[in-house]
């Protein structure tokens, strides 16, 4: 069972994650709970992370909008200070199956 490592969830059991807002230079950007972002998902539960309709996804979720480009949130590529302060030193990898660099 994936657990989110944000709000120690079970993701699947449809719990809203704890993360309502991240920040950005110390402003706070509020997230955009499953339900209301566009494309509109037309399930009662987040086809990804399995959030009821009105709760926030768990980051790293698939269908998470960014609340501040309005892209996917997971390859928009927008920095919270969550994310750690300097993009260049963390090595980002949602994929976690990169082919083997040598
Ligand atoms: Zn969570
Ligand atoms: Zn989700
Ligand atoms: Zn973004």
């Amino acid at each position: 069972m994936a657990v989110c490592h944000w709000c120690d969830e079970e993701m699947p059991k449809g719990g809203s994650c704890s993360v309502a807002e991240l920040h950005r230079g110390g402003t706070s950007v509020a997230m955009i709970p499953f339900g209301d972002e566009r494309p509109r998902w037309s399930g009662e539960k987040c086809g990804d992370c399995g959030v009821r309709r009105g709760g926030f996804h768990h980051p790293g979720c698939d269908i998470q909008r960014c609340a501040v480009c309005r892209g996917q949130m997971l390859s928009c590529g927008c920095r919270f200070d969550e994310d750690g302060p300097d993009p260049d030193d963390v090595a980002f990898d949602h994929e976690g199956d990169l082919p083997g660099i040598a």
